[in-house]
């Protein structure tokens, strides 16, 4: 019996078997924030075999109150968080394998980064990227764990794929557009609420990828704040669009160049129609010319003053202190090419 995992083993659940099952297993964790960051930890010191983890942003100061496996020195050299979360989490277990993933999770990633996984975590803080997973799951025959949470509350329910069970746009309804509800920026979370969420998914994860226990089939949601506790039992909608029909909003959608305003971020991500490995060294040249350039291994940053560009390894780029997204554009274009 492995030294390491003789406590969960030793847990009826799980057992001998249940243990090779998870060594055997593939999960992608979609964002790496609060979330992801809990899960991704759980799961590899579970001994998940293989974790890939996806997210497009880096680490800044004031993740650190939740974002559980970031440090002040991965926020003083903003890393990339999937980059810094599967450092971490090497050092944890190194007898797994951690695939960090530093993109964007849309309709153009969608598919390739869920394909060959056996299950998939939601961890991510907008409503666009579950419509998406779901869509996605559906069409790959794959089964995922939405989970959210914001301020002292926080939901959770699993989709599993050929059960006949309600899917996310039964919960949640049709696809339509930014939600204009409170965000994480606005209301505040607290690290506790998102804790319990992750805890429960990756409760019912190593239930799913056992093989045993039995799957709650209710949406949960809870409220720390307030003492509230409740299960919600959802019907599947038999005019779903997604579940019912197979009509997709965001599957297999995207083309050209893409910026998206980052919520409460004063910045925009623009995604340019190819993406491929950027040369750094060239860039640092040409922009050197016009502004200060930094660089590491996987981000090149660039400050003329007024102008702020983050250029990811991918050709992705994040551009700081605007909020126009036709504007980010021309910036890139102007910039980056
Ligand atoms: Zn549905």
């Amino acid at each position: 019996m492995s030294e390491r995992y003789s406590r969960q083993i030793a847990f009826y659940g799980v057992g001998e078997e249940g243990q090779a099952k998870l060594r055997a297993s593939r999960v992608v964790i979609v964002g790496m924030g609060a979330l992801g960051t809990v899960t991704a930890n759980n799961l590899a010191r579970a001994g998940v075999g293989y974790l890939r983890l996806v997210d497009r942003d880096f680490v800044e100061l004031s993740n650190l109150q939740r974002q559980v496996i970031y440090t002040e020195q991965d926020a003083a050299e903003a890393l990339p968080k999937a980059e810094a979360a599967a450092r971490h989490l090497r050092e944890a277990n190194s007898e797994i394998e951690i695939e960090p993933a530093v993109t964007d999770f849309n309709s153009s990633t969608a598919e390739a980064l869920i394909s060959d996984m056996d299950l998939v975590l939601d961890a991510t803080d907008n409503f666009e990227a579950r419509y998406l997973i779901n869509e996605t799951c559906h069409v790959l025959k794959k089964s995922w764990i939405y989970g959210g949470a914001i301020g002292s509350s926080g939901m959770t329910m699993n989709y599993i794929y050929g059960e006949d069970q309600p899917c996310f746009c039964c919960l949640a309804g049709p696809a339509a557009g930014g939600s204009g509800g409170p965000t994480c920026v606005t209301a505040g979370v607290l690290a506790s609420a998102t804790a319990i969420v992750s805890s429960y998914q990756c409760a019912e994860a190593i239930k799913y990828l056992t093989g045993n226990g039995d799957l709650r089939k209710t949406l949960l949601t809870f409220d720390l704040w307030e003492n509230q506790f409740q299960e919600i039992e959802i019907i599947k909608d038999q005019d779903c669009p997604v579940c019912v029909h197979e009509e997709y909003t965001y599957y297999g959608k995207t083309q050209g160049m893409q910026a998206v305003s980052l919520c409460g971020r004063d910045a925009v991500q623009v995604i340019p129609e190819k993406t491929g490995d950027v040369d750094f060294e060239r860039y640092a040249e040409k922009l050197g010319a016009l502004g200060k350039v930094s660089c590491n291994d996987f981000t090149l940053d660039f400050d003329n003053g007024s102008i702020e560009i983050k250029l990811f390894k991918n050709g992705r780029a994040i551009i700081k202190h605007v909020d126009d997204e036709s504007r980010a554009k021309s910036i890139y274009t102007e910039y980056i090419g």
